[in-house]
């Protein structure tokens, strides 16, 4: 295909909105323009992408079993109620009405309906297990839109089910899963990291979130130095080693004046101590409408997500609570001759020569020993871990990193099979509800990511297998019929032998041609030009090149094509 063919607005200035550079180069490089927050369209060369990001996760899927459907993007809102994610859901879910008044659900995600499709159409164990998926537009009202395509109002996902006859047999479908997506994301040219990740409102019971590691990614990962380890922030578990007899440990409780200091920071800088030193005690509310406190070292902040699920519901309490609980203001809470039942965190088991609050007002004690001075027995893992704790499984230690969240595998388990009745026959004619997984891939999110992991100062450096084209065949002087004639050559030659071409035939300068070709970053570039002609020769330069090699005129082809079929078995 010719450039003066195609829309390919390259630009030369950073647009003032787009902060992290793929979305930055995504604009520069003319593959989308923003129609409002969260909206954007696909040029040609980033809809080019997109295909073959599409047809990458298609290959797999297909390979791994799954059957390719397509399901409506606008539901029922009736459906939505089965399950209960229509108030779950809502302030996600973008609803419209249509002329008779009902409320339609535009889907930003498709268990319900894939759920019920099944429980009509599959009745026997016979048909188990049965995998199906879609790719297709969804809609979620984000709350902060941002980064171009990695967080959209509108984005492409793959979505996949699976629906077994057992909580085993699901296991073997998550595994094959789990297996497509290394596959797919290798095959994209990137290094996806998988992590435990907490199960959310999905209501399954385990799951691994694909991530690329990135400083601008929205989720915060702990890793294992040694590797043994990765999960999300939300659900990571680490211990500290860390000594946790402090001085004072011998001495007896002590009741010290703290005026106006009930902040953590400013009772450490009072007292010149470590803010793990420090107890802090947080007073929630449980459900059922009492309170109960709970204990963290000072320099650990609780995971609400581990709270709620020792107790679902429970909210921090408000000040008239704490002050009533407590006797105290807000700040001053501790867990000596504390009424209320108490939870600790395991990160202060053996905790000694501590400092926590008094619940006095502008009063705190010191050489606080849990065990001596407390009651405090329960202890759980109800805290973020922090970078330098040990991992959970080994020798490891934890660091942490940033990273984009591009796939997503879930253990579902029976929730919405139970739902929406989708239910077998077994061999004796028993009934029971199927077993199901689902597995998501941003697919539009990780084309951008793949633009986040490879590029360098001056533009993209795509991966051969997503890049919109595979050769660019540059013609230096397009108004030369000998030099077009060489070049438009090479591009049948290489067309021939089924690679993807562009021809620069714009009538520009050499360097501004070539500044627009590192912009775009396809993975390899011929450049023709007369001088080189006249030698019988033409430049090859692949973009992760420092120099051009000259290549004899009739080898081009031959050298261009091997060149290509070397990036693509890297892959
Ligand atoms: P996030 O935590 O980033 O919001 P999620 O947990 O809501 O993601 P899933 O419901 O698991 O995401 O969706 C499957 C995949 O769809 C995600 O792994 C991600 O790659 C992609 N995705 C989710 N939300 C968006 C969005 N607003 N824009 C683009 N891609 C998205
Ligand atoms: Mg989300």
């Amino acid at each position: 295909m010719r450039w003066s063919d195609l829309l390919i607005p390259t630009l030369k200035e950073t647009p003032q909105d787009a902060e992290i550079p793929s979305h930055q180069l995504m604009l520069r490089a003319g593959l989308i323009r923003r129609l409002g927050s969260g909206l954007y369209t696909y040029l040609p060369l980033g809809f080019r992408s997109l295909r073959k990001v599409e047809r990458i996760v298609r290959e797999e899927m297909d390979r791994a079993g799954a059957q390719e459907v397509l399901m409506p993007a606008m539901h029922p809102k009736e459906i939505w109620e089965t399950s209960g994610r229509y108030e779950g859901l809502k302030n996600v879910m973008f609803r419209v009405k249509d002329r008779q008044d009902r409320e339609m659900v535009l889907g930003p995600t498709h268990e319900e309906i894939i759920t019920d499709l099944v429980s009509r159409e599959i009745t026997s164990y016979k048909q188990l297990p049965s995998n199906f998926y879609q790719i297709q537009t969804k809609f979620r009202d984000e709350i902060r839109p941002r980064f171009g395509l990695m967080r959209c109002k509108e984005f492409i996902m793959k979505d996949a089910y699976s629906f077994d006859v057992s909580s085993e047999a699901a296991d073997g479908s998550y595994k094959k899963m789990y297996d497509a997506y290394v596959n797919i994301f290798r095959r994209c040219g990137l290094h996806a990291m998988p992590v435990e990740a907490d199960t959310g409102d999905m209501g399954g019971s385990s799951s691994h979130e694909f991530m690329i590691p990135s400083d601008s990614g929205e989720d915060a990962i702990l890793e294992a130095d040694d590797g043994s380890y990765a999960a999300n922030m939300e659900r990571a578990e680490g211990t500290s080693d860390l000594p946790r007899e402090f001085e004072g440990a011998e001495k007896a409780l002590e009741k010290i004046h703290t005026p106006n200091v009930g902040k953590i920071e400013g009772v450490a800088e009072l007292l010149k101590i470590e803010t793990r030193q420090l107890v802090k005690t947080l007073i929630y509310v449980a459900e059922d409408g009492k309170p109960f406190a709970v204990l963290l070292p000072g320099d650990r902040d609780v995971n609400e997500i581990k709270l709620h699920k020792l107790y679902p519901g429970a909210e921090l309490a408000d000040p008239a609570v704490i002050r009533d609980v407590t006797g105290a203001d807000v700040g001053f809470a501790g867990p000596v001759g504390l009424e209320i039942p108490i939870v600790a965190d395991r990160t202060l088991e053996g905790m000694k020569g501590a400092v926590t609050g008094a619940n006095e007002t502008d009063h705190h004690v010191v050489n606080f020993d849990l065990e001596r001075d407390s009651e405090v027995r329960n202890f759980v893992d109800i805290a973020f871990p922090k970078a330098g704790d040990l991992a959970p499984n080994g020798t490891g230690r934890l660091q942490e990193k940033r990273g984009v969240e591009v796939g997503h595998v879930f253990k579902l388990g029976t929730k919405y099979s139970e739902a929406l009745g989708a239910n077998y026959l077994d061999e004796n004619g028993k009934s029971h509800p199927m077993v199901m997984g689902c597995y998501g891939i941003g697919v539009s999110r990780t084309l951008q990511a793949v633009i986040e992991q490879s590029h360098d100062d001056f533009g993209i450096v795509w991966p051969v297998s997503v890049a919109p084209f595979e050769v660019l065949v540059t013609a230096l002087n397009p108004n030369d019929a000998e030099c077009m004639a060489a070049a438009e050559d090479i591009v049948n030659g290489l067309e021939a032998k089924g690679l993807d071409v562009l021809l620069d035939d714009r009538d520009e300068r050499p360097g501004f041609k070539f500044k627009d070709a590192d912009l775009l970053g396809l993975p390899l570039r011929v450049t023709v030009g007369n001088r080189g002609l006249a030698k019988g020769e033409v430049e090859l330069k692949a973009r992760t090149d420092k120099n051009f090699e000259a290549v004899a005129l009739d080898q081009t082809v031959e050298q261009a094509s091997a060149r290509i079929d070397a990036m693509r078995e890297a892959l």
